[in-house]
């Protein structure tokens, strides 16, 4: 089984870094989308299957807790999993979107890391042993 990514930053740099990361993990990365905030995000759920979300917080337009808390009032992407990555500093901002049910995971991030949390929420993995 192939996952499905979407990858939502404002920043084209760390998407295309996020992506590079995850072709390297040796988990199977189907289709892989990209969205440059919350809004566009939510269109891209609303079009694709999508295994896991990797969303930034902090962007324009919308940022990555409305869209975390928009997706959760949609049955249709509510269960979707969903990792944070951010270089969000505030504890309390970090905890309420880890009691939303997300993985959370700080800038800058090791790929081992990116690795075990996909392989956790998706249920898939690398096919080695780590
Ligand atoms: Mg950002």
């Amino acid at each position: 089984m192939a996952l499905n990514v979407l990858v939502v930053d404002d920043s084209a740099v760390m998407r295309a870094m996020i992506i590079k990361t995850l072709r390297m993990t040796g988990l199977p990365v189907g289709e892989v989308y990209q969205a440059a905030n919350g809004q566009e995000g939510l269109a891209a759920l609303a079009e694709h299957w999508i295994d896991p979300g990797i969303v930034d917080i902090n962007m324009p337009v919308m940022d990555g807790e409305e869209m975390i808390e928009r997706m959760q009032g949609d049955p249709d992407v509510a269960d979707t999993p969903i990792i944070v990555i951010s270089t969000e500093g505030s504890e309390t901002r970090i905890n309420r979107l880890i009691q939303k049910g997300v993985e959370f995971v700080h800038k800058p991030f090791r790929p081992e890391t990116i690795r075990d949390i996909v392989a956790k929420i998706t249920g898939v993995n690398d096919g080695h042993d780590t």
